[in-house]
């Protein structure tokens, strides 16, 4: 019996278990895929407070590290529901049963697609949704980014490292994400700008050999030579499989405030999973301690 099973293993869920298990509570972090969530694909991060910059998987392996010295349990399984039986909350996945007194989703967000002809079939063949993951394949080659917030503009630049030419695609003429990486791109000779475009199909036959654009201002359609495209068009929820215990908003976000109380007693939201403004590294980690001390607030109401 855990006192709070945590389902997800990114930011928020490792910090909610460093703050269990400080708390004196017995912890599990069930992770269906790697630890470390989605900052494990940023190479550099530069807005935690505290660390000046650091790799996306230097921060998450520390947090982990943090959390497992403090005792947190680790389950790589793949989350399948939450059957409430009063008292007890029982985590289901594929291969066993968690029962927990209390349960905190922090399952973050997974890749948007574009949806365009030629993504799917030819993900892994070029297409590819991490920079930091897959970059290094394309060195000495011409890539294009998708998107235009933090993610995009942080691929862009690493990118930019290893390719000959990055061109760097969004559907505005103005950038979602941090000014002061924009300004470093614009420094950078090997990053063209491509504005006001959206893409319409990602050709090649086996790999990727080149993407179509539409520019949205003239309606002229236009094709780039490269060998990758890189996504970062945003991030999607996936929490279905929750949506019979904690009520979800029209976006599928866990309905859930500040204070990471959802509809249903006992389970606790934490992280970009939920109803939020910001989604930021530190919101995920605030959520993290949040969730985790409601949590233990709840646990000892019903011993
Ligand atoms: P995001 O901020 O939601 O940006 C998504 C971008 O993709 C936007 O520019 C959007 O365009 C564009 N887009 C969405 N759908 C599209 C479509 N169908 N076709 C073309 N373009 C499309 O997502 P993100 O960059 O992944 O960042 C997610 C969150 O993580 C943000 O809060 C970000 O600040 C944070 N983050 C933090 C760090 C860090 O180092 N701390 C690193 C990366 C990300 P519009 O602008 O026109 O909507």
């Amino acid at each position: 019996m855990y006192d709070i099973g945590i389902i997800g293993g990114g930011t928020a869920g490792m910090t909610a278990a460093i703050y269990g298990q400080r708390a004196g509570k017995r912890t599990v972090i069930i992770e269906g895929g790697n630890f470390g969530g989605q900052i494990t694909s940023s190479p550099n991060v530069e807005n935690y407070p505290g660390i000046a910059s650091v790799s996306g998987s230097e921060f998450s392996m520390n947090l982990l590290d943090q959390a497992m010295k403090l005792g947190a349990e680790t389950e790589v399984e793949r989350v399948t529901g939450i059957r409430d039986e009063g008292a007890i909350k029982v985590i289901e996945t594929t291969g066993k049963e968690y029962p927990c007194r209390s349960v905190i989703i922090a399952t973050g967000v997974t890749h948007r697609h574009l949806g365009v002809p030629g993504e799917e079939r030819l993900t892994g063949a070029g297409v590819s949704y991490c920079a930091t993951c897959d970059g290094a394949f394309f060195r000495g080659k011409d890539v294009a980014v998708i998107g235009g917030g933090s993610t995009a503009l942080q691929d862009a630049e690493f990118l930019s490292n290893y390719c000959r030419k990055v061109y760097l695609v969004h559907r505005r003429d103005e950038f979602r994400g941090e000014e002061s990486i924009v300004k470093r791109l614009r420094q950078k000779e090997n990053i063209e700008f491509v504005l006001s475009a959206t893409v319409k199909e990602i050709t090649g036959d086996s790999v990727v050999e080149g993407v179509v654009l539409n520019n949205k201002k003239t309606g002229e359609e236009f094709r780039l030579d490269v060998a990758g495209v890189f996504i970062a068009v945003g991030q999607i929820p996936q929490n279905e499989i929750f949506a019979e215990v904690v009520k979800l908003d029209g976006n599928g976000f866990i309905l859930a405030a500040e204070d990471c109380i959802t509809s249903h007693p006992g389970i606790f939201a934490a992280g970009d999973c939920r109803t939020k403004e910001v989604r930021q590294l530190t919101t995920a980690a605030a959520d993290g301690a949040v969730a985790a001390l409601a949590a233990c607030k709840y646990v000892a109401a019903q011993e």
